[in-house]
Protein backbone atom coordinates (compact mmCIF):
# COMPACT_ATOMS: atom_id res chain seq x y z
CA UNK A 1 0.00 0.00 0.00
CA UNK A 2 1.23 3.57 -1.05
CA UNK A 3 0.39 5.63 2.22
CA UNK A 4 1.13 5.29 5.90
CA UNK A 5 -0.37 6.93 8.91
CA UNK A 6 2.06 7.94 11.29
CA UNK A 7 1.67 8.75 14.78
CA UNK A 8 4.42 9.43 17.20
CA UNK A 9 3.93 9.54 21.52
CA UNK A 10 6.38 12.08 22.32
CA UNK A 11 7.94 14.02 25.75
CA UNK A 12 8.46 17.38 24.20
CA UNK A 13 6.64 19.09 21.28
CA UNK A 14 9.83 20.78 19.65
CA UNK A 15 10.65 19.40 16.46
CA UNK A 16 13.58 17.40 17.89
CA UNK A 17 11.52 15.81 20.81
CA UNK A 18 12.84 12.90 22.28
CA UNK A 19 10.11 10.11 20.53
CA UNK A 20 9.07 7.53 23.20
CA UNK A 21 6.75 5.65 20.86
CA UNK A 22 6.27 5.12 17.04
CA UNK A 23 2.74 4.09 15.72
CA UNK A 24 2.17 3.26 11.82
CA UNK A 25 -0.50 1.85 9.64
CA UNK A 26 -0.38 1.02 5.82
CA UNK A 27 -4.03 2.24 4.58
CA UNK A 28 -5.52 3.15 1.27
CA UNK A 29 -7.31 6.60 1.77
CA UNK A 30 -9.34 5.68 -0.94
CA UNK A 31 -11.00 2.97 0.21
CA UNK A 32 -11.57 1.03 3.36
CA UNK A 33 -8.49 -0.87 3.13
CA UNK A 34 -5.83 -1.16 5.76
CA UNK A 35 -2.36 -2.98 5.33
CA UNK A 36 0.46 -4.09 7.98
CA UNK A 37 0.79 -2.15 11.38
CA UNK A 38 3.76 -1.38 13.44
CA UNK A 39 4.43 -0.12 17.04
CA UNK A 40 7.67 -0.07 18.17
CA UNK A 41 8.67 1.48 21.91
CA UNK A 42 11.70 3.45 22.31
CA UNK A 43 13.99 3.09 25.80
CA UNK A 44 14.04 6.65 26.32
CA UNK A 45 17.41 7.04 28.01
CA UNK A 46 19.29 6.21 24.89
CA UNK A 47 17.79 8.96 23.04
CA UNK A 48 18.41 11.75 25.50
CA UNK A 49 22.33 10.04 24.38
CA UNK A 50 21.56 11.60 21.06
CA UNK A 51 20.46 14.94 22.59
CA UNK A 52 16.72 14.92 21.71
CA UNK A 53 14.88 17.16 23.53
CA UNK A 54 12.46 16.97 27.04
CA UNK A 55 9.82 18.99 27.88
CA UNK A 56 9.39 19.38 31.81
CA UNK A 57 5.26 20.00 30.84
CA UNK A 58 5.25 16.89 28.70
CA UNK A 59 6.32 14.94 30.95
CA UNK A 60 4.03 16.27 33.47
CA UNK A 61 0.97 16.53 30.79
CA UNK A 62 2.03 12.21 30.45
CA UNK A 63 1.17 11.82 34.47
CA UNK A 64 -2.10 12.82 33.86
CA UNK A 65 -2.61 10.35 30.43
CA UNK A 66 -4.91 7.17 30.77
CA UNK A 67 -3.25 4.36 32.86
CA UNK A 68 -3.92 2.00 29.89
CA UNK A 69 -1.85 4.78 27.61
CA UNK A 70 1.54 5.20 30.29
CA UNK A 71 1.21 0.87 30.43
CA UNK A 72 1.43 0.71 26.95
CA UNK A 73 4.94 3.45 26.75
CA UNK A 74 6.38 3.32 30.40
CA UNK A 75 5.53 -0.47 31.31
CA UNK A 76 6.98 -1.55 27.91
CA UNK A 77 8.87 -4.83 28.64
CA UNK A 78 9.80 -3.99 24.93
CA UNK A 79 11.87 -0.81 24.56
CA UNK A 80 14.55 -0.51 21.95
CA UNK A 81 17.23 1.63 21.64
CA UNK A 82 16.83 4.81 18.97
CA UNK A 83 19.30 3.24 16.45
CA UNK A 84 17.61 -0.03 16.68
CA UNK A 85 14.14 1.77 16.51
CA UNK A 86 14.59 3.92 13.36
CA UNK A 87 15.99 0.66 11.62
CA UNK A 88 13.08 -1.20 12.34
CA UNK A 89 10.94 1.42 11.15
CA UNK A 90 12.90 1.45 8.20
CA UNK A 91 12.75 -2.08 7.45
CA UNK A 92 8.83 -2.05 7.85
CA UNK A 93 8.47 1.20 5.58
CA UNK A 94 7.27 0.14 2.20
CA UNK A 95 5.03 3.49 1.15
CA UNK A 96 5.25 6.13 -1.00
CA UNK A 97 2.88 8.75 1.11
CA UNK A 98 3.74 9.30 5.06
CA UNK A 99 0.67 10.93 6.99
CA UNK A 100 1.14 13.14 10.31
CA UNK A 101 -1.12 14.86 12.08
CA UNK A 102 0.03 17.90 11.60
CA UNK A 103 2.60 19.41 9.00
CA UNK A 104 4.73 20.73 11.66
CA UNK A 105 4.28 17.17 14.44
CA UNK A 106 5.08 14.04 13.58
CA UNK A 107 6.66 13.82 10.51
CA UNK A 108 9.37 16.26 11.27
CA UNK A 109 10.09 14.83 14.82
CA UNK A 110 10.86 11.33 13.23
CA UNK A 111 13.15 12.76 10.37
CA UNK A 112 14.80 15.04 13.52
CA UNK A 113 15.66 11.61 15.36
CA UNK A 114 17.08 9.77 12.12
CA UNK A 115 18.72 13.35 11.51
CA UNK A 116 20.15 13.44 15.57
CA UNK A 117 21.56 9.03 14.52
CA UNK A 118 22.51 9.83 11.04
CA UNK A 119 20.49 7.86 9.03
CA UNK A 120 18.58 8.87 6.09
CA UNK A 121 14.62 8.74 6.42
CA UNK A 122 13.01 5.60 4.49
CA UNK A 123 10.60 8.23 2.98
CA UNK A 124 10.85 10.86 0.33
CA UNK A 125 11.09 14.46 1.04
CA UNK A 126 8.39 15.23 -0.52
CA UNK A 127 6.60 12.28 0.42
CA UNK A 128 4.89 13.94 3.51
CA UNK A 129 1.25 14.53 3.78
CA UNK A 130 -0.89 16.45 6.46
CA UNK A 131 -4.30 14.65 7.77
CA UNK A 132 -5.08 17.46 10.10
CA UNK A 133 -5.53 19.96 6.94
CA UNK A 134 -7.84 17.30 5.40
CA UNK A 135 -9.27 16.70 9.08
CA UNK A 136 -10.57 20.48 8.86
CA UNK A 137 -11.77 19.95 5.90
CA UNK A 138 -14.52 18.04 7.16
CA UNK A 139 -14.81 19.06 11.35
CA UNK A 140 -18.06 17.99 10.94
CA UNK A 141 -17.03 14.29 11.35
CA UNK A 142 -15.58 13.38 14.17
CA UNK A 143 -13.50 10.50 14.88
CA UNK A 144 -14.40 7.41 15.85
CA UNK A 145 -11.94 6.39 18.47
CA UNK A 146 -11.70 2.25 19.09
CA UNK A 147 -7.68 2.27 20.18
CA UNK A 148 -6.20 3.37 23.39
CA UNK A 149 -5.87 6.94 23.22
CA UNK A 150 -2.02 7.83 23.37
CA UNK A 151 -1.03 4.77 22.13
CA UNK A 152 0.43 5.40 18.69
CA UNK A 153 -0.03 2.86 16.81
CA UNK A 154 -3.45 2.58 17.88
CA UNK A 155 -4.13 6.38 17.51
CA UNK A 156 -2.22 5.76 13.96
CA UNK A 157 -5.22 3.22 12.88
CA UNK A 158 -7.97 5.68 13.86
CA UNK A 159 -6.56 9.03 12.13
CA UNK A 160 -6.32 6.89 9.07
CA UNK A 161 -10.03 5.14 9.68
CA UNK A 162 -10.86 9.11 10.28
CA UNK A 163 -8.97 10.15 7.10
CA UNK A 164 -10.92 7.37 4.88
CA UNK A 165 -14.29 8.20 6.22
CA UNK A 166 -13.67 12.27 5.28
CA UNK A 167 -12.40 11.52 1.88
CA UNK A 168 -15.26 9.44 1.13
CA UNK A 169 -17.70 12.00 2.43
CA UNK A 170 -15.87 15.02 0.47
CA UNK A 171 -16.28 12.59 -2.60
CA UNK A 172 -12.70 13.27 -3.13
CA UNK A 173 -9.32 11.09 -4.06
CA UNK A 174 -5.69 12.25 -2.36
MG1 LIG B 1 -0.88 9.67 19.55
Amino acid sequence: MKHVMLDLETYSTRPNALILSIGAVEFDPNSDEMGRQIEIIIDSESSKSWGLHVDQGTVSWWEKRSQDARDRIFGSTNKVDLTIALHEFSEWFRGEFIWGNGADFDIPILKSSYDAVKRATPWKPYSGRCYRTIKNLASDIKMERQGTHHSAVDDAIDQARHLQTIVRHLGISV
